[in-house]
């Protein structure tokens, strides 16, 4: 049996409550994946490495996990109000390869960022186009239900007639005057019956390749659909925890629930948890302003953010720093202080498997502190407050190396044995020297030191020096181009 005192905030009732999945011992978990048209920028790594975090302590503390995770290969819109192009077909037509190369792309680079942040893949990862029939099945629920209708061969959920009989907005908080207020300007050339209302499915105009058959129109699913599709497919419903980013809640997230709650008259889902976003430099990060940064370009240092490279785990460890619903802001000195704190970590942690317990006891309780451990994990997931416990025992494992602090063997083993499952597998912080990274950014500094010793042969007019460093680099492969932003240098 589980010893379960872990709360979670639920975002449906905007408080903590006790975590008691539906059935004991097993969870339901249903994450939104990304819409794979672009690179995966790092305020969707944030949302997905706090829901690892989230999924590695629910199988810590014993659960049966399944944890779905879709891909939105279709129907998600430029705008959310179901007007734009759909956004992966827009990539395809501008690149002009086809859009499930473009679906292959970006959930291939997905994958292999996650994996450098080392996140646990999903039991399923279900897609959208995968899942075409199931959501024509869920139109023609809807329907029958009274709370869609047909115009044109598009098919529209009745928000105004839904909300007649339930609360249209009772996760996001929004009113539904308020809605119809502010949509009133908009779509004024829709066919919707009212402008709140969303799309179940849309006809599709003759350029428009991503299409499939139903008994409405050639066309294809809107955005919200597959995950409600999907999530009953694979949990059931209703299941524990539906999650994703805190932008996803409107109307994402509202939709959902309107859906399934329309044809299974219950809420889909017990427990709605939101990983809040990330800025950097106190801004919201934006591919349209220009602040942004890729996670490769981090790993790398090629970018004109940060003047060093950083590792996936130091930034991993720098997320799990804050907790998952604060917002948290990136900047060169936070990486830097987080990265000390990795290292001072990791280190510890490392000479620790190297001392000699003692007989007699050093003045740390480590029953106490591994009962704050878990007091900290179970109030919402609270890493900080874990991490800020982790250094206590930091602090105790500098005093035993440096000051002859003693350690009787039960401390040792508690500390030895549990700070390494709340690291690795809790936690997921993985020791660096795993990272193919490492080597890359050794690599990156090592060149830079060589093109600043360069610089300075070149500056006391040493030539054979620096000319042999540029040639010798050109021998193993590595090109050095002199520009006004001064030496940049390129693996042949
Ligand atoms: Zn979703």
């Amino acid at each position: 049996m589980i010893d379960n005192s872990l709360v979670v905030l639920n975002s449906l009732s905007g408080k903590k409550e006790p975590f008691e999945p539906l059935n004991p011992g097993y969870v339901g978990m249903y994450v939104c994946g990304p819409t794979v048209y672009s690179n995966i920028h790092l305020g969707n790594c944030r949302t997905f490495i706090s829901f690892d975090l989230i999924y590695r302590y629910l199988k810590h503390l014993g659960y049966k996990v399944r944890y779905v995770r879709n891909i939105t290969d279709a129907g998600h819109l430029e705008n959310d109000e179901d007007v734009g192009e759909d956004r992966i077909a827009k990539k395809a037509r501008i690149e002009k390869i086809e859009p499930m190369e473009v679906v292959q792309l970006y959930t291939v680079d997905f994958h292999q960022i996650l994996e450098k942040f080392n996140t646990l893949p999903p039991g399923i990862e279900p897609t959208a186009t995968g899942h075409i029939i199931e959501q024509i099945e869920l139109i023609k629920e809807i329907l029958e239900a009274g709370f869609a209708y047909e115009v044109k061969g598009s098919v529209y959920f009745d928000v105004i007639k839904y909300n007649e009989s339930h609360y249209y907005g009772k996760l996001s908080g929004r009113k539904i005057e308020e809605l119809i207020h502010n949509t009133r300007s908009l779509n004024t050339q829709s066919d919707k019956k009212n402008p709140q209302d969303f799309a179940l499915w849309k006809r599709a105009e003759p350029q428009h390749i991503m299409r499939w058959p139903s008994p409405w129109s050639d066309g294809f699913p809107g955005w919200h659909l597959e995950c409600s599709a999907m999530s009953t497919k694979y949990l059931g419903s209703p299941f524990d925890i539906h999650g994703g980013g805190m932008d996803l809640k409107f109307p994402h997230h509202e939709c959902e629930i309107a859906q399934t709650q329309a044809i299974h008259n219950h809420p889909p889902v017990k427990y709605w948890l939101h990983a809040n976003m990330l800025t950097l430099n106190g801004k919201k990060m934006a591919k349209s302003t220009g602040n942004n940064v890729l996670p490769i370009d981090i790993f790398t240092g090629n970018n004109d953010r940060f003047r060093k490279p950083y590792s996936p785990q130091v930034i991993r460890f720098f997320m799990l720093q804050a907790h998952y619903t604060s917002i948290l802001d990136i900047s060169q000195e936070a990486l830097d202080s987080s990265e000390k704190g990795y290292q001072r970590l990791m280190e510890a942690l490392g000479q620790l498997s190297k001392v000699i317990p003692g007989k007699k006891a050093g003045d740390f309780d480590s029953d106490k502190w591994l009962k704050k451990c878990y007091t900290a994990m179970d109030d919402d997931f609270n890493s900080p407050l874990l991490i800020a416990q982790l250094f206590e025992a930091v602090k105790f494992i500098n005093l035993i190396l440096h000051k002859d602090h003693p350690i009787d063997k039960s401390q040792w083993e508690t500390l030895t044995k549990m700070s390494a499952v709340f690291v690795h597998d809790v936690l997921g912080i993985a020791p660096e020297e795993k990272s193919s990274d490492t080597k890359e950014n050794t690599l990156n500094k090592t060149i830079s030191l060589l093109i600043e010793l360069r610089n300075s042969a070149r500056a006391n007019k040493d030539f054979a020096t620096s000319d042999r460093i540029r040639d010798q680099l050109l021998e193993y492969g590595i090109q050095l181009k002199d520009g006004k932003k001064g030496t940049q240098f390129k693996l042949n």
